[in-house]
């Protein structure tokens, strides 16, 4: 049977090939070329008979003028056009017959784009999808808890945050939360939401709440039902409040009470080490940073093609700003262009015509400013943008250069000498190393004050607060607020948003003054570990871009700091990066690549079990300012909970040299009852909120320091059992259980298990351990090992003991 399609093609082809040759040829002169075009046309795909065999060409012609003529003639072009070397490349619907109609005049058909191979993949694509879609309509979904929580927020308010992800993972499937309202309270007495699915680089990761639900009453249960008929019922755990012990009552706090720019936050930790001599030291990086200057410029224009813009070759505050150019008009007909020097002052006299008009343009006064050699020693011009700079300049005024730079006097415009604040009684790599690191982000104006306020607590606390003493006597703190120190003056003074370093990578495309707060470098993308050149998601390589991550990977003195610092300090196992904002507290991995959404590799289970325990630890820390209750959905990996960032610091001291690096956004959404909303703070909120943020999560940084202590004394074994969860005449199921995070080693062979036997790892993201299924009876052996290396029954892995753990998995009648 003949489609619609194949009638209408039919109809073009008659068309085409009615054409008189000769009459085509002369009307296309430009396509006239009597040699034989056969040998440089690649053959028409091979497609199926079906539909004449019709497909999307490539068909490639010198000029405007043949595409208006291959229109007239009726051919069916697509919306397409491209400049290429031999002139425009269109797309052609054409038949076979059309195409060789088309070459017989003398006319670059190329290759397919589509044909009808293509079109067949994409109906069988589209059945197999239709048919996946009717089965997971047939089959009962199975609904996975990954979590069921309710806390408190602020003043006392509760909330609720439910996380389950379904075994039909398509946008079709609907996830109902319903609760009750506390003990012995109906099923549903507490209130019902639909869940919203939480989707990311194309996959489906869960369903959530989009943020917490206030709750009138604490409920005990909550029922999560599908539309595909699955459900599940699950208790409500309590998260966060964890009971901490209450400070001494000589414990002091609050010692920030403004934003803070880096030279102030650098003086007062030199000041710090100077005041507390025998439990501090000032750690100076040795990567100085480029420093706080610019080279000075001057723009002179309005339209694009007469615009052109000079930059000093000396630093603004070298000399720069102190050069001026002036471009005069002579009173002469027929002047030449030329340049004149005197001094710091530059004079551009420029051309005129026979009646006296100026007729320099921007790209010849940029030559002669480049060609002289007196203007180039100061200068370097460049048209704008990179713009062939025709247009016809104007007279101006001599115009002083200027770097642009705010800041005032106090402000080095040399290389920043970074500091760290060391902090410890004993400061000789034998305790336990945290690095607490803050304003990686310039713009992050909360960021440095935590780094500080946590510092002075620890300093001028130790002598009357036992927790504190116990903190600095046992723990080895490296305290640095400010990453970005060049990018934090620059953010204060010049421009707020300013979120990377100041280094300016662009070249003089980009290199124009309306530019100037485009350029930098994200120094938590310019780290080497799943960095955007290795392929990963979530940086630029475009130097103007806010995440753009440098031209090589640890290009940046500020980055390399931070890996000097860890390599210097090998008994650093903790690293805190503080952020804002959004209230998070994050762990690798930190970034994946978009196909596939391929991770870097996740922690394994029993390491991932001690950063949730860790969390609600220091979580709760945070808590006990003002009661602020970070979201169970905003801790976890910063790939589950928030985005890939490719080449981050994080993931640098993690996977390059094992330091747990834990991530901090401080800034928490505030709720509002009266509105029942929750409302972001922004980067830089009213003094008011950013001093309670610096607060609260000081505390949270006192938190990973008690966390990092428990570590360096954690000498108890772990405890491990064997749970069989499921048992049929064929087969058994069985999972081991902690009683504290660890990592459990098995053999299901007999054999003696040791650190390369296989780990128990969990049943997916933000699940619990997995099920292992065994089809006939079988002896278990293992062992379980927490994180600060303790073994169960200290048992030796690599020795020979027999004092492992085994129990008999029995399946069917054995006995
Ligand atoms: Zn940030």
């Amino acid at each position: 049977m003949r489609s619609p399609l194949n009638g209408r093609r039919a109809g073009r082809v008659a068309v085409v090939l009615a054409l008189p040759l000769a009459l085509s040829l002369s009307a296309m002169p430009v396509l006239a070329d009597p040699a034989p075009q056969t040998s440089e046309v690649a053959p028409d795909r091979q497609s199926s008979t079906e539909q004449n065999g019709v497909a999307l060409l490539r068909v490639i012609v010198p000029d405007q003028e043949s595409v208006e003529r291959l229109n007239d003639m009726g051919v069916d072009l697509a919306e397409y056009k491209k400049p290429v070397d031999e002139g425009l490349e269109v797309h052609a619907v054409l038949s076979p017959e059309e195409a060789q109609g088309l070459r017989d005049l003398g006319i670059d058909v190329r290759d397919a784009i589509f044909d009808q191979t293509d079109v067949a993949e994409n109906r069988v694509a589209r059945q197999e999808a239709l048919a996946q879609a009717a089965e997971a309509a047939a089959d009962v979904d199975t609904l996975t808890p990954l979590r069921a929580e309710w806390f408190t927020s602020l003043d006392n308010e509760h909330f609720l945050s439910v996380e389950v992800k379904s075994s039909a993972i398509d946008a079709q499937t609907v996830l109902t939360a319903t609760w009750d309202s506390g003990k012995d309270t109906a099923p549903d007495s507490g209130g019902t939401t639909t869940m919203s699915r939480f989707t990311d680089a194309g996959q489906y990761m869960y369903h959530r709440f989009n943020s917490p639900l206030a709750l009138t009453a604490v409920p005990t249960k909550v029922t999560i039902t599908s539309n595909r008929g699955g459900s599940v019922t699950v208790p409500v755990t309590k998260w966060l409040g964890e009971k901490r012990k209450a400070p001494s009552k000589h414990y002091v706090a609050d010692f920030v009470d403004r934003y803070m720019d880096p030279t102030e936050l650098t003086g007062r930790i030199t000041a710090l080490a100077a005041e507390f001599p025998k439990i501090t030291q000032i750690v100076d990086l040795p990567n100085k940073t480029n420093g706080y200057r610019r080279a000075a410029q001057a723009q002179f224009g309005t339209a694009t093609a007469s615009t052109f813009y000079v930059s000093s070759k000396a630093y603004g505050h070298e000399g720069g700003n102190d050069i001026s150019v002036a471009l005069v008009k002579p009173d002469t007909a027929s002047a030449a262009l030329s340049v004149s020097v005197s001094g710091k002052d530059v004079v551009v006299n420029l051309g005129t015509d026979a009646s006296a008009a100026i007729n320099s343009t921007a790209k010849a006064v940029v030559d002669a400013l480049n060609g002289n050699a007196a203007a180039s020693a100061l200068l370097t011009a460049a048209t704008y943008r990179g713009n062939a700079g025709a247009g016809l300049v104007a007279a101006a005024a001599a115009t002083k250069l200027t770097d642009n730079l705010k800041a005032p006097a106090t402000v080095s415009r040399d290389p920043f000498q970074m500091k760290a604040l060391r902090i410890g009684k004993k400061r000789d790599g034998s305790k336990v190393g945290v690095f607490l690191y803050c304003q990686e982000h310039a713009r992050e104006w909360v960021t440095p004050l935590v780094c500080l306020e946590t510092a002075e607590r620890l300093v001028r606390n130790y002598a009357k607060d036992a927790e504190t003493k116990k903190l600095v006597d046992n723990l080895d703190i490296f305290v640095m607020p400010t990453a970005n120190p060049d990018g934090g003056h620059y953010s204060l003074y010049d421009y707020n948003s300013q979120r990377r370093n100041m280094t300016n990578h662009c070249d003089v495309t980009n290199g124009d003054p309306a530019r100037r707060n485009s350029w930098g470098v994200d120094l938590n993308r310019n780290f080497s570990v799943g960095s955007v050149f290795d392929g990963y998601n979530g940086a630029s390589t475009t130097c103007t871009s806010d995440t753009f991550a440098g031209p090589a990977e640890l290009s940046e003195p500020e980055a390399r700091n931070q890996v000097w610092l860890t390599n210097q300090f090998p008994n650093i196992k903790f690293a805190m990066n503080t952020h804002s904002y959004g209230g998070y507290f994050m762990w690798p991995p930190g970034a994946y690549k978009t196909a596939g959404r391929e991770l870097l590799p996740r922690v394994d289970y029993g390491t991932e079990n001690y950063f949730w325990k860790a969390s609600d630890h220091i979580l709760s820390a945070v808590q006990t300012w003002r009661g602020t209750g970070i979201w169970p959905g905003r801790t976890g990996p910063v790939t589950d909970v928030l985005y890939s960032a490719a080449g981050n610091s994080a993931d640098e001291h993690w996977y390059n040299r094992g330091i747990i690096g834990w991530d901090f956004e401080v800034g928490a959404d505030v709720y509002n009852p009266e509105t029942k909303r929750f409302q972001a703070v922004g980067f830089q909120p009213p003094f008011a909120e950013g001093h309670e943020e610096a607060m609260e999560f000081a505390a949270g940084q006192i938190g990973i320091l008690e966390i990092a202590r428990s570590f360096s004394d954690d000498k108890k074994q772990p405890k491990s059992e064997l749970n069989v969860t499921g048992q049929t005449g064929t087969s058994a199921t069985f999972t081991f259980k902690t009683d504290e995070p660890a990592n459990v080693y098995y053999t299901l062979d007999g054999s003696r298990p040791t650190l390369n036997s296989t780990k128990l790892v969990a049943a997916g993201m933000r699940e619990s351990a997995q099920q292992i299924t065994i089809d006939k009876t079988t002896e278990v052996r293992w062992f379980a090992v927490d994180i600060a290396g303790n073994v169960e029954n200290n048992y030796k892995p690599d020795g020979n003991g027999k004092n492992y753990r085994n129990e008999k998995v029995k399946v069917g009648d054995a006995r």
